[in-house]
């Protein structure tokens, strides 16, 4: 049969109503063991000669089936799912190294990522080099005989820096290393790093993939030989399994990933067009904005810009929160992906925990604002940042 679509293979694959009574939708096998016919056949499933669910730690039909999904859309081999995004990084980053290693990873990352590598470098001596990945020779320049892996996020929250995916795993090869990509800031509609030549996905799905703010977890797709090492290790004996409610909800929140990115993009682009013009807003930052320096590589690897922008109010820290104090229904939160436009203010809120002198590198500065733009009418999104900006202080605008 002829590869099915995105659109619909999001809605579809990895579930069929016929193995399940008819049920249309993916049923909640909510339980915490399963039962063995015979002590033989517990014992078969346990030395693995026999397929089939032991107890819910190890694997769930609910999140099987999601497993199955998430892997064809990335299209990938296998996939897993963990309790949250960090869940999946951590089982990830530790299954891929061991004392002594080195990650080279992506200038930017998410805050508990970079959290977790100083955890390893202090308790494992694995060090980590972050750097802005822009070219071949500055990436082989600091691979090292110890590195284990290459970690890459792009966009790269929350300055939307774009890195050239196909680049990064060109080199990699050529060291036989390892590239894992979070794609949380794309969802797989928008970018897919395996088809680029990269090796492990790794999703936060609280984001984009679960979509309505009501979830907290986390989704890996790489090689089956891969992702059964971690499924039965640093998962089953570290413990960050999904559990099946929370499978539920991301199969229902994935059928409609596909439109709510083109309109999370859509109303993302128009807001950025609205900003530039602005006179209290400076550096507008968004991956498909023309004036982006990354806008081609972009372009080359995404189909869509995705929700997330970024922008400077003029003025300092104070006038930056109050322009978020003014807002009505705009939420302010940290987190991104959901129905709700949600906006917050990263250098005390997301990036707090880095020093001041690495945000300013980062160009994280205290006026930095980074917004999620929901699924609300634009219109009505615009009119609300509108009213705030307007108020900004005009003297201290000058700035
Ligand atoms: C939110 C996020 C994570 C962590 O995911 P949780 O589900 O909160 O554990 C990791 N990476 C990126 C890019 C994120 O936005």
């Amino acid at each position: 049969m002829k590869k099915r679509n995105f659109e619909t293979e999001v809605v579809h694959v990895g579930y069929d109503s016929k193995d399940h009574l008819g049920s249309l939708s993916t049923p909640i096998y909510q339980t915490s063991t399963f039962t063995f016919e015979s002590a033989e056949q517990g014992e078969r499933r346990f030395a693995g000669e026999e397929d089939g669910y032991i107890y819910g730690r190890l694997g769930n039909p609910t999140v099987s089936a999601l497993q199955e999904r998430i892997a064809a859309l990335e299209n990938g081999e296998a996939g897993l799912g963990f309790a949250t995004g960090m869940a999946a990084v951590s089982a990830t980053l530790i299954a891929l190294t061991k004392a002594n290693d080195h990650i080279l990873c992506s200038q930017g990352l998410y805050g508990c990522t970079f959290g977790l590598l100083t955890l390893m470098e202090d308790k494992y001596n694995i060090k980590s080099d972050f750097i802005s990945m822009d070219s071949e020779e500055q990436i082989r320049e600091h691979i090292l005989p110890e590195t284990s892996c290459i970690y890459v996020e792009t966009p790269i929250n929350p300055t939307m820096k774009v890195i050239d995916l196909e680049m990064v795993a060109r080199v990699a090869k050529e060291y036989d290393i390892p590239v894992v990509v979070d794609n949380t800031f794309s969802s797989p509609y928008l970018q897919r790093p395996l088809d680029l030549g990269c090796d492990i996905v790794i999703h936060s799905a609280t984001k984009y993939i679960g979509g309505h703010g009501d979830v907290v977890a986390g989704l890996l797709v790489g090689k089956e030989e891969f992702i059964s090492e971690v499924a039965m290790t640093t998962q089953k004996d570290i413990g960050g399994a999904m559990s099946p409610f929370d499978a539920w909800l991301l199969l229902r929140g994935l059928k409609t990933l596909p439109i709510r990115m083109e309109r999370h993009s859509q109303t993302a682009e128009t807001i950025v067009d609205q900003l530039k013009a602005h006179p209290n807003v400076k550096n507008v930052y968004y991956p498909f904005d023309r004036d982006n320096p990354d806008y081609e590589i972009a372009q080359k690897q995404m189909k869509l810009g995705a929700g997330v922008i970024a922008f400077e109010v003029k003025g300092d820290k104070k006038e930056a929160q109050q322009f978020l104090n003014r807002l009505s229904f705009l939420k302010i939160a940290v987190s991104l992906g959901d129905a709700e436009t949600i906006i917050q203010h990263p250098a005390s809120m997301t990036h707090a925990v880095v020093p001041e002198e690495t945000r300013e590198k980062m160009g994280i500065s205290n006026t930095l604002i980074r917004m999620s733009c929901g699924l609300e009418a634009w219109e009505d999104i615009w009119n609300d940042l509108e009213q705030s900006l307007n108020a900004v202080n005009a003297t201290e605008a000058k700035m």
